[in-house]
């Protein structure tokens, strides 16, 4: 039985900021999860940041959600299931991200109990996941293509470039006549409308794996107007919050690759119906990033292991985000793949006292 819940909101500061169409961070405000039963704990991290500048959802607000609706159900209905936990919150509309961060931590928990590797218990069947990285807007060229020679040289399997209005098939045409064999793709996050679509049918030219979320946040139809306009794949991101979406976009031929974040499709057993389902219309994904600490990442490269994450995944090494990370285990690179980690539950464990020194705020709640 669960008998304890803590959650901190950490500031973890990033080795460079990155930017992205949203604006440019410097360092990222985490909230974590402990939850302790029967003389075990489980973690989780949430994928919300300070501001709700990709979704909605901030920390505030999952703050909110934990704990007046989410920690008093698990309490009062002695969930410690993960299934049985996402069925019993159903009723919460949206608030992906909050419900997610718990449901993680119930994962967690469930596979130290069963002594297991949290991946196994999932249905993974890989040891290694492949690794791409994504390179923020920066101010020059010369800039980027040396960021860029220095990923390859890490043995990055795949670059991602953000792009935005005013800083695209410029960047991109020189990236291309320096880098004319790589893995390339670019993401939008969302900053174009369906009136630059002569704009996407000229990158065309540059062969790119894929293109991310060029259009809004929300939207589903517009992307299945440039989907049959362009020869480029299309892959959604923000527009994917749950399997409904998936299969709406999928139907009207929006997009040809997912892009699957457990924290943007409310957890787990949601990212795993878009998963087989996506399997099952040979629809390839693979797994995005929200710039997470260890603990994150630890899911993250769990569930790459799932036999349709056939493209690189934006999991890239510690090193390229923390100096110091939250947890006892760096992630590196070999062969392009980042290995996965083998010890129960998630299989990395938190630095609690490096964690208390940058803690902005603390609660316990108890049952
Ligand atoms: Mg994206």
């Amino acid at each position: 039985m669960i008998e304890k819940i803590e959650i901190r909101i950490i500031k973890l500061p990033l080795v460079e900021h990155f930017e992205t169409s949203f604006g440019r961070i410097y360092e990222r405000e985490i909230l974590l999860i402990s939850v302790f039963s029967d003389g075990i704990i489980a973690f989780s991290e949430s994928a919300t940041d300070k501001d709700p500048l990709y979704s909605y959802e901030n920390n505030a607000t999952a703050l909110h959600i934990l704990e007046e609706y989410i920690i008093p159900l698990l309490f009062a209905d002695k969930i410690e299931d993960p299934i049985n936990f996402k069925r019993n919150c159903s009723f919460i509309k949206g608030h992906n991200m909050a419900k997610s961060a718990m449901e993680l931590a119930l994962w967690d928990l469930k596979a130290k109990k069963m002594g297991q590797p949290l991946y196994k218990i999932w249905g993974g069947v890989k040891n290694g996941v492949i690794s791409g990285v994504s390179i923020g807007i920066k101010d020059s060229l010369d800039e980027l293509n040396g960021i860029i020679e220095k990923r390859l040289e890490e043995g990055y399997q795949r670059i991602k470039l953000k792009i935005k209005p005013g800083k695209d098939t410029i960047i991109l045409s020189s990236m291309r006549k320096m880098h004319a064999g790589i893995c390339l793709s670019v993401d939008c996050n969302a900053a174009y409308g369906i009136e630059h679509a002569p704009l996407f049918k000229e990158m065309d030219a540059y062969k790119l794996l894929m293109i991310e979320q060029p259009l809004a946040h929300d939207d589903v139809y517009y992307h299945s107007v440039l989907q049959g306009d362009i020869a480029t794949d299309i892959c959604l991101d923000e527009s994917i919050t749950g399997m409904h979406k998936a299969s709406e976009a999928i139907e009207l031929g929006s997009c040809r690759v997912i892009n699957i974040k457990i924290g943007r499709v409310g957890g787990y057993i949601e990212a795993k119906e878009i998963h087989d389902y996506c399997a099952s219309r040979r629809i390839p994904v693979w797994c995005g990033g929200m710039l997470e600490s260890g603990i994150g990442r630890a899911f993250n490269v769990a569930l790459a292991t799932l036999p349709d994450f056939t493209l690189p995944n934006d999991i890239s090494e510690t090193r390229r985000y923390w100096s110091k990370d939250i947890i006892d285990h760096e992630f590196i690179i070999r062969k392009g793949l980042i290995e996965v980690p083998q010890g129960v539950g998630i299989g990395v464990i938190p630095d609690f006292d490096f964690i208390e020194s940058i803690a902005i705020y603390r609660k316990n709640y108890h049952h």
